[in-house]
């Protein structure tokens, strides 16, 4: 018997863990919705969507192999918030189209959905509930600096434009403090997955 699948929504800012930890729920058996990943590979793939984005900022938007030209679009879109709304506005509704096919073919009874602007686009409303992976500013710049080739004033430049961490808690039905080694993270994650069972 077909059951519906209940979506949790996991995010946390930059250097947070979040990939840590839905790599984590992915190899206990969770099906994992990565939807940056997704939204990449969708401006290539959605033939629809395609079209959309050319005639919205024209053809230089794909490259001569019909490759989604990234670098170009950002730099239409970078001091352009005009475009860079009306270009959000065509692929966040593609992403979600895409997001709810994957849903429906889900079997489990959990699965999460990863995204990095999950209450910036009030996403967490079309989820059971919100996992909000976080950890202290100092830990997230020093690991960050330890994964990318980044500055410390580079990472904190970032950290700025995303909503504050205090928000984010307010939000989120579930919070995990990433303060401390992976298999603390792991016994949080562990201790939530038998709350949501
Ligand atoms: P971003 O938004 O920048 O992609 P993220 O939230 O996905 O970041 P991760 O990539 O999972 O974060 O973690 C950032 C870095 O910190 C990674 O190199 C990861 O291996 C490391 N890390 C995550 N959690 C821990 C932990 N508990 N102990 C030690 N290192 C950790």
């Amino acid at each position: 018997m077909s059951q519906k699948t209940k979506i949790i929504g996991l995010t946390g800012g930059i250097g947070s863990g979040k990939t840590t930890a839905v790599k984590f729920l992915e190899k206990l058996g969770f099906p994992v919705y990565y939807s940056d990943i997704r939204a990449k590979e969708i401006v290539n793939d959605d033939k629809t969507l395609k079209k959309n984005i050319i005639e919205l900022l024209g053809s230089k938007a794909y490259d001569a192999e019909g490759n989604y030209n990234r670098k170009w679009v950002a730099e239409q879109i970078f001091n352009n918030d005009e475009k860079r709304q009306a270009l959000n506005s065509i692929i966040h509704p593609a992403v979600k189209e895409d997001f709810e096919k994957w849903t429906a073919a889900q079997q489990k009874k959990i699965a999460f959905k990863e995204t990095a602007l999950l209450f910036e686009l009030n996403l967490d409303k079309e989820c059971y509930k919100s996992l909000l992976i976080t950890a202290d500013e100092n830990i997230r710049i020093k690991r960050v600096m330890q994964r990318d080739e980044k500055t410390e004033s580079e990472i904190k430049k970032i950290i700025e434009k995303q909503m504050p961490e205090s928000e984010k808690q307010k939000r989120a039905d579930f919070v995990v403090f990433n303060n401390g080694n992976e298999e603390d993270l792991k016994a949080d994650l562990e201790n939530i997955l038998e709350k949501l069972n």
